[in-house]
């Protein structure tokens, strides 16, 4: 036995732990929390926290005279990893205290929480760390010979591995065959403005495909690729635990579902599966070809926001 650390320990990767904290900080300043208090009752503002983080992310921890390497918050307060609090389970208190989303109104006082909560709350890497072992095999499957063979790039999926939400698209197209990443073509563009108008960021919720690679000529993926697919998304949901999945178009809801009912039927309502909440509404892709149903869309998404309770933007414009 030697006395080094075990090589299992996984190695501290301060960019990454002041981009997830930047992550938690925005969600809750988009909730109207604009300090925090540390456990020694310290304020601090989020926004100088934001900028102390975000130069860790550039340029990596400052290494001081004393050979701390930790940064401080004002002259000498706790690093700003410590200052990070989970969010009140007082008034009220959302469904799944671990994720991403937090309904309002928020108060502006933070109380301090138990370290393993708060690690929980910053540290969302152990659960990107197993997400990152499943995009491995993924990017290494060859169980549907046509796509394995014609791929550029599997899309695994994208975003929050703490979300709430998860939004399940049917196939990657041809851009997102190029950059290895879900909807981030035309109807990628209108999926934005759709989050967007919920008042999140790609960084709060999740992203994926019924299935991880483009089928040829964008066809329908068959249900035997779907089915080849299925323990990846399978895993993909145990690790993110989403509380709602949005299903975008006829494939998905029918996929994840396992039904034929025409979309439109589909619409306004909750099914529920493996614990989770599902909506169906249209693709992003059929709003492109029928923005009138873009108000459909936003209906829907009304819905899932007020379950959800995530505050509706008073004069909202919808999906435009
Ligand atoms: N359409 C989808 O269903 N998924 C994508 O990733 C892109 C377009």
């Amino acid at each position: 036995m030697t006395d080094t650390e075990p090589t299992d320990t996984p190695p501290f990767d301060a960019a990454r732990l002041a981009k997830a904290v930047r992550q938690r900080l925005q969600s809750l300043q988009r909730s109207g929390v604009s300090s925090i208090q540390t456990q020694t009752g310290q304020s601090v503002d989020l926004h100088q926290l934001q900028n102390q983080l975000q130069h860790i992310q550039q340029h990596g921890l400052p290494i001081d005279e004393s050979g701390d390497s930790q940064p401080s918050v004002g002259q000498s307060g706790p690093s700003p990893i410590d200052t990070i609090a989970k969010p009140p389970t007082t008034t009220p208190a959302p469904p799944n205290p671990t994720s991403t989303l937090t309904p309002s109104p928020v108060p502006e006082q933070i109380p301090s929480t138990s370290p393993t909560a708060q690690e929980s709350e910053i540290m969302p890497s152990k659960k990107q760390a197993e997400l990152d072992i499943v995009c491995q095999e993924v990017a290494d499957c060859k169980a549907c010979v046509e796509l394995a063979s014609t791929r550029n790039k599997t899309v695994f999926g994208v975003g929050n591995a703490n979300a709430r939400l998860v939004f399940y698209g049917e196939a990657p197209g041809a851009d997102e065959d190029k950059q290895g990443e879900p909807f981030v073509g035309r109807a990628g563009k209108l999926l934005n403005k759709i989050i967007e108008a919920m008042g999140l960021t790609r960084d709060e919720i999740y992203i994926l495909n019924t299935i991880k690679c483009r089928p040829p000529g964008n066809r329908n993926p068959t249900p035997e690729e779907q089915q080849n697919c299925a323990g990846f998304l399978k895993r993909q949901l145990e690790i993110i635990q989403p509380e709602y999945i949005i299903c975008l178009g006829a494939v998905a809801s029918h996929s994840f579902l396992e039904c034929n009912t025409p979309i439109g039927k589909m619409r306004q309502q909750f099914f529920e599966k493996n614990g989770i909440k599902v909506l169906c509404t249209f693709h992003p892709a059929y709003l492109l070809r029928d923005p009138r149903r873009k108000r459909d869309v936003w209906d829907d998404i009304q819905f899932l926001m007020k379950d959800m309770g995530l505050p509706i933007p008073e004069k909202s414009e919808g999906v435009r």
